[in-house]
């Protein structure tokens, strides 16, 4: 078969790698000349640790596939570096407690260690801290890196062409396919087409699927040079443990009603995820804006906040911060929906949403729309 998907993102791109993968056509459509949304602005998580448990095994499926896909590409940067969440209080540590005597904290790979022996596994941890979550099925994938080297090893096959600063303007089914028109005038056949808009909702989406139920989720972010040394596992602290529907429970209620959370980090609903990158450097953030029109410039207060907890935590001051940005996802407003996969037409699909969780997820719904269209 002969498929166009539209949006350059992880999620059109994981549909065209199953896709190929299944031995058919893929035309890819890109409207800017390199994609720049949600999947080059974020941490390159691979995250298993706070998912839901009916996420749980989704989740290590694409993790899994993650794994292969590296084995394939070496150029996405897979590492299986697993991650350590930082407690700082008792309230946290009885989070901590509870997630590691739960039903999945053997299949997730958790274990809590007291800061010595955080400090074996991750050397660079040198700060204070009561004691870590240690997460050995976290991995992380270099997300400036992967876009282009999965699209090498797709063109290798001879079945996949990507077309750059090509915006998809009109979907039009014809009964046996459909065809797409690009903003220069060009009409690409197909079999079957794969929308993947990512935080484009209106537009083309609009005009395909109607008012999605989804909603915009804003973060800003920010990259430091390089760290002079090793920081073996991702980091987090407590903060992440009221974002993540995995730590649900008693002690978790006591730790959001305990008001421990710093002010700033409250106000833009801040955790503190960090992830070293192949080049040394250390990927920060975040915050979480959800109410429209976002701000189009970034705030200083969370990134002084992200900064003092991060230097508490390593025990040294940070290195310059060289790079700061925000990025929008697209997150289902459904919290039982993994994503929005809607079928817009006989040939049509749009498949966005997957909020925080879409680099993690990229793989597993790439192979499942593949699934649900028998290709
Ligand atoms: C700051 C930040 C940090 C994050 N961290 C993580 C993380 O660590 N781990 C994790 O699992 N998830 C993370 N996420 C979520 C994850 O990045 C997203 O869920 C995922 O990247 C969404 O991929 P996508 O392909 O749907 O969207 P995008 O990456 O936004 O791609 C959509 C693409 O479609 C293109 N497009 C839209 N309309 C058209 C059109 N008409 N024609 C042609 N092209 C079009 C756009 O230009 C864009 O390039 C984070 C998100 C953000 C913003």
């Amino acid at each position: 078969m002969r498929l166009v998907i539209i949006g350059g993102g992880i999620l059109g791109t994981a549909h065209a790698f199953a896709a190929i993968g299944r031995g058919h056509e893929v035309v890819q459509l890109e409207r800017e000349p390199e994609a720049r949304g949600a999947t080059v602005r974020n941490f390159g998580l691979v995250w298993v640790s706070g998912r839901a448990p009916g996420e749980l095994a989704l989740t290590l499926r694409s993790r899994q596939l993650w794994e292969e896909i590296g084995g394939r590409v070496p150029g996405i940067g897979f590492r299986p570096a697993g991650s350590m969440t930082l407690v700082r209080t008792p309230a946290e540590l009885a989070v901590a407690e509870a997630t590691v005597s739960g039903p999945s904290a053997s299949t997730r790979g958790f274990e809590l260690l007291a800061p010595d022996e955080v400090r074996t596994i991750n050397p660079a941890l040198r700060g204070t801290f009561l004691a870590g979550l240690h997460c050995s099925t976290d991995a992380v994938v270099e997300s400036r890196q992967a876009l282009p080297a999965l699209r090498g090893y797709m063109t290798a096959s001879g079945r996949y062409t990507f077309h750059a600063s090509t915006e998809a303007r009109t979907v039009t089914d014809t009964g046996s396919g459909a065809t797409v028109l690009d903003e220069h005038g060009r009409h690409f056949d197909a079999d079957l087409v794969v929308v993947c808009p990512g935080a484009a909702h209106g537009g083309l989406t609009r005009e395909l699927a109607g008012a999605l139920p989804v909603r915009r989720v804003r973060l800003q972010m920010m990259q430091t040079a390089p760290l002079g040394e090793t920081l073996s596992t991702a980091i987090a602290d407590g903060d992440t443990f009221r974002y993540y529907p995995g730590y649900a429970g008693p002690e978790l209620d006591r730790l959001d009603a305990d008001q421990s959370q710093s002010a700033t980090a409250a106000r833009h609903r801040m955790q503190l995820l960090c992830v070293q990158r192949l080049g040394g450097g250390l990927t920060l953030g975040d915050t979480h804006e959800y109410e429209e029109p976002f701000a189009f410039d970034v705030d200083e207060s969370p990134y002084e906040h992200l900064v003092g907890v991060t230097e508490e935590l390593l025990g040294h001051r940070l290195p310059q911060v060289i790079r700061r940005w925000a990025g929008v996802y697209s997150q289902s407003v459904d919290p039982t929906a993994i994503s929005t996969r809607v079928q817009a037409d006989d040939h049509v699909w749009v498949v966005t949403g997957p909020g925080g969780r879409g680099m993690t997820l990229g793989p597993i719904l790439g192979e499942e729309t593949a699934d649900l269209l028998n290709l």
